[in-house]
């Protein structure tokens, strides 16, 4: 089975992002996150998230690693990010196997996300997403 890729680079490309064209389509894998750390790093309204195993992700250049021991668990989480232009690459809890959150916004393609995490610090200007989950 042949799978096409899709890719993407930060804004000084230093860095390359490569996923499946599948991964890149699971809307249920889609995340908007309005926590105040997303909102932080990404000095923007939400983050936007594919969860995905870091297996599944091929990423060509060296993130710097900003190792956040802030955060509502307690759990630190490495947010990694382009040294040179700033940009948002993924977070990953170093501890879990589980999935990291890549950050979406690089792509040229902007899925439609399944999810919205910490509505509740969503302000009350920005419309609800239709058919959506809300955490
Ligand atoms: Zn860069
Ligand atoms: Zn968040």
């Amino acid at each position: 089975m042949t799978t096409s890729t899709i890719s993407s680079k930060c804004l000084c490309g230093q860095i390359t992002v490569s996923i499946s064209q599948t991964e890149f389509n699971k809307t249920d894998s889609i995340g908007l996150c309005y926590c105040k750390t997303c909102r932080q790093i990404g000095g923007c309204l939400a983050s936007y998230n594919l969860y995905i195993l870091e297996k599944d992700v091929k990423i060509e250049g060296q993130p710097k690693i900003y190792e956040d021991k802030n955060t509502d668990s307690g759990t630190i989480i490495q947010r990694a990010f382009c040294s040179n232009c700033g940009s948002s690459i993924y977070g990953k809890n170093p501890k879990s196997v589980g999935p990291i959150a890549l950050k979406l916004g690089m792509f040229d393609e902007l899925p439609k996300p399944g999810m919205a995490l910490y509505c509740k610090r969503r302000p009350d200007w920005v419309k609800p997403i239709d058919d959506i989950d809300e955490h």
